[in-house]
């Protein structure tokens, strides 16, 4: 598990208590000391708390691996497999549980000997101090892989874990279905600093996102994530209505937001296929703007 922090976490110490060999990599020696320290990772869940001792090793390890759990954020993402390729073994297989879109396709042209299983997640967890991790939302986890639709043998292993999965054929949908619903949401919450169900006073706004966003999806060839986008980002902004978004999260605590891999990749999309997003170009301006003033990277 390459990235222990909250999601990270969550489905590391599932998986360690479920008897799956599993090791941490740790960024360096001062984190591991670190680590060690707190005698492993805690998980904090239905109010109960527990300690996991889940072994753990620097990227410099030499042991091979065979699968790979990557937990970073989009933008680490990459940079930090790059440290534990040489270990990777012929067959290998790299799972990837960033949200967003761009990280993936750029790990699995870089390392094309290794299966790559994207992973589009709606669970929820946060670091509460150091290595103590809080599991905060019920949701789901949908694993699969664009090249190859046959699911892999261990996904059972899941199940052992009490991970809730689905093995989705359509997983770039998926993908990008999460990503609309991201762009049309969160921007507009960090640029009127708002909670989600605020933005149920903006119709006009939200409508014209979300007609670009259809746009652009069906521009790439997903005309299911296109269909009904706006009534569920309607429906997720009621049920969600007392939330802070993940963006405004990361806003307000002062952290790198992943907008590259979200509203940036939509508006990326977008130029390749020729289409004009002027609603979806002026967020992503604004957003950006916003981002700097609180000295933060706008990528
Ligand atoms: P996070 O809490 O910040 O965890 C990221 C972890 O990656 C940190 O522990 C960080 O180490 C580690 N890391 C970064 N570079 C590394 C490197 N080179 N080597 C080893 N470790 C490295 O982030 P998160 O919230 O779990 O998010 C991870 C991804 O999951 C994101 O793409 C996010 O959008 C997605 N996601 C998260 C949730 C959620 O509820 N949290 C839900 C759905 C999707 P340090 O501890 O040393 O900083």
């Amino acid at each position: 598990m390459l990235g222990a922090g909250s999601l990270g976490g969550l489905w590391a110490t599932r998986l360690f208590r479920a008897g799956v060999p599993l090791h941490l990599i740790l960024r360096n020696p001062k984190r591991l000391a670190e680590y060690h320290a707190a005698g492993g990772l805690e998980l904090l869940e239905n109010g109960t708390s527990r300690l996991y001792p889940i072994p753990a090793e620097l990227p410099e390890a030499t042991t091979p691996i065979e699968r790979l759990l990557v937990a970073c954020k989009a933008y680490d993402a990459e940079a930090a497999v790059a440290e534990v390729a040489p270990r990777l073994t012929k067959h290998s297989e790299i799972l990837l549980l960033q949200n967003g879109l761009g990280s993936q396709q750029a790990i699995a042209a870089r390392w094309p000997e290794s299966r790559c299983i994207f992973i589009s997640s709606t669970e929820g967890a946060y670091r509460e101090v150091g290595f103590r991790i809080v599991h905060a939302g019920l949701g789901h986890n949908w694993l699969g892989d664009p090249g190859n639709r046959q699911p892999p043998p261990w996904l059972a292993e899941l199940n052992l874990a009490d991970i809730p999965y689905r093995w989705a054929e359509d997983i770039m949908g998926k993908l990008w279905r999460k990503l609309a619903i991201n762009c049309a949401i969160n921007p507009l919450s960090v640029l009127n600093d708002c909670h989600n169900g605020e933005l149920s006073n903006q119709p006009e706004p939200l409508h014209k996102l979300c007609c670009e966003l259809s746009e652009v999806l069906r521009a790439c060839d997903q005309m299911d994530a296109a269909d009904g986008l706006e009534a569920e980002v309607l429906r997720i902004i009621e049920a969600t209505a007392q939330n802070f978004s993940s963006m405004h999260q990361d806003v307000q605590n002062g952290r790198r937001t992943e907008v590259s891999f979200l509203l940036g990749q939509a508006c990326r999309a977008a130029r390749q296929h020729g289409l004009a997003t002027p609603e979806l170009c002026e967020l992503l301006d604004r957003l950006q703007a916003l981002l700097r003033r609180h000295g933060l990277p706008d990528d």
